[in-house]
């Protein structure tokens, strides 16, 4: 069951994955919806995916490690930036934030699987908006949380820290390449509506 938290501010938006174990893909800069939403489930969260370091992403990862002990989790590239609080790499300021050390518990990398019993969600590798930028699918919904890296109308940023144009342009020929063979029925973005598979081809057609 997918638990979408969205944001109505520059925010971002925060997913609530639950099966035998739960999943929070991202935490946001302000986490009280997302601890009131477990509370309300009756759940705790046994892995925290960051989809990258951004302060928007990230900033209430130490407040839910604090209630809940869930498991880090984010790819090994972005994963420096947010265990030394690089300011530069997660852009605290930017957001109004401070940075902080976080500890990273598991660094992702491509292919790999976390299971949460009857969903799994395999990480997919997208470097562009940063270079550990990952897209999480899940087989059974066809669903693709998408963080930063594509939304129902636009692509992520690649002028900050770390961000690549062509790299971004490959990352959303790999989607496509999974919405061809596997479909992708809903995408879950970082900010903005959720949207559709075919969203991935239009955004592609109109910034490539
Ligand atoms: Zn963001
Ligand atoms: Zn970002």
């Amino acid at each position: 069951m997918i638990y979408p938290i969205m944001s109505t501010s520059f925010d971002s938006n925060c997913y609530i994955i639950k099966s035998k174990r739960v999943a929070l893909i991202d935490s946001g800069i302000d986490p009280t919806k997302i601890l009131k939403k477990i509370e309300e489930l009756g759940t705790g969260i046994d892995f925290l995916i960051n989809t990258h370091c951004h302060y928007d992403h990230i900033g209430g990862d130490l407040w839910i490690k604090e209630k809940t002990n869930a498991n880090i989790c984010v790819h090994g590239l972005d994963a420096g930036f947010m265990e030394s609080g690089n300011r530069n790499g997660t852009l605290a300021e930017l957001f109004g934030g401070k940075s902080s050390e976080i500890k990273i518990d598991t660094k992702l990398v491509e292919g790999q699987v976390i299971d949460l019993g009857k969903i799994r969600l395999e990480v997919i590798h997208t470097p562009g908006h940063t270079p550990g930028s990952i897209c999480l699918y899940e087989p059974k919904s066809k669903s693709l949380f998408s963080g930063d890296t594509v939304f129902s109308c636009g692509v992520g940023r690649t002028d900050l820290p770390g961000g690549d144009w062509i790299n971004l342009q490959k990352s959303l020929e790999k989607l496509l390449d999974l919405h061809r063979r596997s479909g992708v029925a809903k995408i879950y973005p970082g900010h903005g509506p959720i949207g559709n598979g075919n969203d991935i081809e239009k955004v592609y057609r109109a910034y490539f």
